[in-house]
């Protein structure tokens, strides 16, 4: 398994990384340790500073570090421009809120006489970050920028696709001033990254990806007693209700299943209508995805990118394909397609029945899975038909009507007339097969501490 750099828009690769040597890894594997023994004893002040400034950095040279992300997985070059600005958001946002959040905490203690308790949390030292290609650097910062600012440190094994926004961060965290080694960029093997994980300075992994590789890195961190946290596939629910604001809906329904080509986690990847709006919400729906135009993501006038590699386009297709040998229809919207590229024209898929396995399968591009609703109940129920619990969203003029039916969907989180989204200041991750734990705000920085309890009786 090589780390490359293939450009999805022409297919053409443009450089290959050789794996780490064990010698490497090893290495990278002291220096992290050796670090985290002076790391974990500098102040918040000081770990603020160097989120602070990798929080400028980014926003100095926000052109540099988007042009990879879009060289390398193809993303619009705007998209990049805001992921960049995204990921130094939350450099910042703990940069600014670290030290509160990790705060001690005075326990009330029924019987004063018998003294005084308080919990304080401490780093636990090297964590390994696995990470997926959709979302580059965001993807990294929402493990790095907790974790060191914490007092831990991190070794990153990124997908093989971004080697070069994977060393970009490593040279971020470095110009920022982070000391040598409390942050690393390797290539490993699975096999290697198994080793890392099993290493007995490496104390816990936060992965970001698919379910197989989830289940694989969590067994191995699992028979080393190692705490993990994963963020794992979604399949969205999108509901719409019979009082939506339809205009507004579909803006969000096209922009929610087509923003990085649709390969998002998060991701409107079924669209479910109430009876009452469907056959309308369909028709402006299919003309809104109609209006999409393919082509050069480095082109400020294009709207769908083309997917992260060729396979991922042949690999959609086949799954589009079993989806209608199981009895779906599919509907390709015909966009102009540039010849070479890792394109892939949206498709629309009615008519999965409750035997399709596409019905509760992710499609990670932009395939539309669209049911129509009986009402509200019919709209959860379906919902909640899902392997899967990551987001979801509900669109209705009804705030408290919406609320209602989010408390009623078994997913991590949900927003009233939004697609589900990312913010620095928002905690993020699911439940079910969408993996466990939260990653942002005071919920993600706890993940990885020790929460020690002092007695003093
Ligand atoms: P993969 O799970 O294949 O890759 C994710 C990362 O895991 C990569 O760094 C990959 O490395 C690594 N990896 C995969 N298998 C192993 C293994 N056996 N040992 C060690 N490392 C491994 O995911 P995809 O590329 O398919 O990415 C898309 C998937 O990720 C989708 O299902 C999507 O929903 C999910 N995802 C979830 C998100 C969330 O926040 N919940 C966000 C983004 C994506 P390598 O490239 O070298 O194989």
């Amino acid at each position: 398994m090589a780390y490359a750099t293939v450009n999805p828009f022409t297919n053409e690769q443009i450089k290959v990384f050789p794996n780490s040597t064990d010698a490497e890894i090893d290495a990278a594997l002291d220096a992290a340790h050796e670090t985290f023994l002076s790391w974990r004893e500098t102040s918040f002040a000081e770990r603020a500073k160097v989120m602070q400034n990798a929080a400028d950095i980014l926003r100095r040279d926000v052109d540099k570090y988007a042009k990879i992300m879009t060289l390398e997985m193809g993303k619009l070059i705007s998209e990049s421009r805001a992921e960049v600005e995204l990921t130094a958001a939350i450099f910042e946002y703990y940069a600014k809120n670290a030290e509160s959040l990790l705060q001690s905490q005075d326990l009330p203690v029924a019987n004063k006489d018998e003294g005084r308790a308080k919990i304080i949390f401490q780093p636990l030292g090297i964590l390994l970050a696995v990470e997926p290609w959709n979302f580059p650097h965001y993807q990294v910062a929402r493990i790095i920028a907790p974790q060191l600012s914490a007092g831990n440190t991190v070794i990153l094994k990124h997908a093989s696709n971004v080697p070069q926004s994977a060393q970009a961060m490593d040279d971020l965290m470095i110009e920022a001033g982070l000391p040598k080694g409390g942050f690393r960029n390797l290539y490993p093997s699975h096999d290697q990254v198994a080793r890392i994980v099993a290493d007995h300075r490496v104390r816990g992994v936060a992965l970001t990806g698919s379910e197989g590789a989830g289940a694989k890195i969590a067994a191995g961190a699992g028979a080393a007693l190692k705490k993990t946290t994963m963020e794992l596939g979604g399949a969205d629910a999108f509901i719409v209700l019979e009082d939506a604001d339809l205009e507004k809906t579909v803006k969000w329904a096209v922009f929610g299943r087509h923003w990085n080509a649709g390969q998002v986690c998060v991701s409107a990847k079924r669209m479910i209508v109430v009876d009452a709006v469907y056959d309308e919400f369909v028709k402006r729906y299919r003309e809104g995805v109609a209006q999409l135009k393919m082509g050069d993501p480095v082109d400020p006038s294009t709207t769908l990118a083309p997917l992260s590699s060729q396979k991922a386009a042949d690999d959609l297709k086949k799954q589009v394909e079993g989806a209608v040998k199981a009895g779906a229809k599919a509907e390709e919207i015909p966009l102009a397609m540039p010849n070479t590229g890792a394109f892939f024209r949206p498709v629309i898929l009615t008519d999965a029945g409750h035997d399709n396995p596409a019905r509760r399968e992710e499609f990670f591009g932009p395939v539309t899975l669209l049911f129509r609703a009986r009402d509200e109940a019919d709209a959860i129920a379906i919902a909640n038909d899902s392997p899967y619990g990551l987001g979801g969203s509900v669109f209705t003029k009804d705030e408290a009507r919406g609320e209602r039916v989010a408390q009623k969907i078994e997913t991590g989180m949900v927003y009233i007339n939004h697609p589900t989204m990312v913010k620095a200041d928002l905690p993020f991750g699911g439940v079910l097969r969408s993996g466990y734990g939260r990653e942002l705000i005071g919920l993600g920085i706890k993940e990885f501490v020790n929460a020690k309890l002092i007695d003093v009786v």
